[in-house]
């Protein structure tokens, strides 16, 4: 089926990309195999959003960015994309729903967190577990996290969640930290933050909220409890251990960076017709409002592109 533009992914670049594109009159499809929204959806809440001084949670954000894209009337089909192939001019997308062709793609697959492995780890994930930082360490102001990582992210932004929790613990699997010694020396003079080494996280346990997590030492084998410290209902747990680009997909077709995906100012990717937006992207800052401001940039200049073919 032809379209004029093809939309992978329904986080928030892909749904912005499909509302500009679509109210730009484009006959725009969006592919997306889970729920509107991306990861935003596993948040309770959205707070550092422009224009939503009161929160939002995720899933509602998710929807609402649907209806509007939806409205200005691009299609959102719960496929999976499971082939691509850009070499020619119509660039072909094959999912489970068939084959569809367009001038113009836009690559917004996003990434997913990398998870630490643990039984449990699911359940609790945006209910006490984050695997981000600056979204979510105000919700634990005066209480005990534990940050699992030893990499530049974790260390840095124990120091960052250090300014809202009373204290911070880093679990790491190693004796030593890997991250850059100016890091390091930060956290280490940090008063607020102490290690516990060669240990990780072997399940997660609770009821509505984490109970207590059993921490594997991997040199004794010796395992432990860990439960709030008294006075406290509840800890922290934030699972920084990198971020997996889904873009296994796109090998061959589009150049990577470590499975990203690098663009110009436009958003073009090294193939002309072919865009990409948000996460999945070469770039510092991975948040909502980048993601979104990416999709603008991406249907916008898709839309030019495809007026200069004219
Ligand atoms: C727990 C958590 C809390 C967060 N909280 C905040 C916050 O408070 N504020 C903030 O600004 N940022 C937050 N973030 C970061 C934010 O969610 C991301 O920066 C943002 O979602 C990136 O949007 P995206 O559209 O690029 O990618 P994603 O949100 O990852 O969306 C990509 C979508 O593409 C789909 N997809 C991928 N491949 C295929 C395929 N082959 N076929 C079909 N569909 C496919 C995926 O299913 C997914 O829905 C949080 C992240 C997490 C994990």
């Amino acid at each position: 089926m032809k379209k004029d533009i093809i939309i992978i992914g329904a986080g928030p670049a892909g749904l912005t990309a499909g509302l500009y594109a679509a109210r730009a009159k484009m006959n725009t499809v969006i592919f997306e195999r889970f729920m509107a929204g991306g990861q935003i959806a596993s948040t309770m809440e959205i707070s550092n959003y422009p224009g939503a001084p009161e929160g939002i949670s995720g899933p509602e954000f998710g929807m609402r960015i649907r209806e509007q894209a939806e409205a200005f009337g691009a299609k959102i089909m719960d496929v999976e994309v499971l082939r691509v192939d850009f070499s020619g001019e119509l660039k072909k997308v094959y999912t489970s729903e068939g084959e569809f062709e367009a001038p113009v793609v836009i690559i917004a697959g996003g990434t997913q967190p990398r998870a630490m492995g643990a039984v449990g780890e699911d359940k609790f994930k945006g209910r006490g577990i984050s695997y981000c930082a600056t979204c979510d360490a105000a919700f634990f102001e005066g209480l005990h996290v534990y940050v699992i990582g030893g990499g530049d992210t974790a260390v840095e932004e124990a120091g960052f969640i250090s300014n809202f929790a009373r204290k911070v613990t880093i679990v790491h699997r190693r004796d030593e930290l890997r991250a850059a010694k100016s890091i390091q020396e930060k956290a280490f003079n940090n008063p607020k933050i102490d290690f516990i080494w060669d240990s990780v996280v072997d399940e997660v346990r609770g009821n509505q909220r984490i109970e207590s997590f059993i921490l594997r030492n991997l040199k004794t084998g010796e395992r432990r409890e860990i439960t709030p410290e008294e006075g406290d209902l509840m800890f922290g747990l934030f699972v920084l251990v990198g971020f997996v680009p889904e873009s296994k997909l796109y090998e061959g077709q589009v150049e990577m960076i470590d499975g990203y995906i690098p663009t110009d100012e436009t958003m073009m990717t090294n193939v002309p017709g072919v865009f990409a937006a948000g996460d999945i992207r070469v770039k510092r800052v991975r948040q909502v409002v980048t993601a979104t401001s990416d999709g603008a940039i991406a249907a916008i200049e898709a839309e030019k592109y495809l007026e200069g073919k004219k």
